[in-house]
């Protein structure tokens, strides 16, 4: 039987986040995608803090931009130096994706 079967993958770039529940309608592309999932569909969440004052956000390069910004524009992108506390939080948003997994989605 293989009526119903499509060989190209479950998502493509346009479409909606597939996991049951969640209301995101257009991905643009991987990266949207790969970043909604880290939003919305990972329990435990990383927030990184700036090494110089309590700025924090939850992803790295925000703190990067805001690092080189506030503190030391000379400073090259990615620099660990930027980068202080990691902390991981429960995430508040979190839709259980299950059974989906992100491997799945794009593969
Ligand atoms: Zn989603
Ligand atoms: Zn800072």
């Amino acid at each position: 039987m293989t009526s119903g079967y499509r060989a190209e993958r479950m998502w493509q770039p346009g479409n909606g986040c597939p996991v049951h529940g969640c209301r995101l309608r257009v991905a643009r592309d991987v990266f949207d995608l790969r970043r909604h999932w880290k939003e919305k569909h990972e329990e435990i969440i990383a927030m990184f803090h700036c090494s110089a004052c309590p700025y924090v956000a939850k992803r790295k390069y925000r703190v990067f931009q805001h690092y080189r910004l506030r503190h030391n524009s000379n400073v090259i992108n990615g620099s660990p130096e930027c980068i202080g506390r990691i902390e991981y939080q429960h995430n508040k948003e979190f839709i259980d994706p299950q059974p989906l997994t992100l491997e799945a989605v794009l593969r």
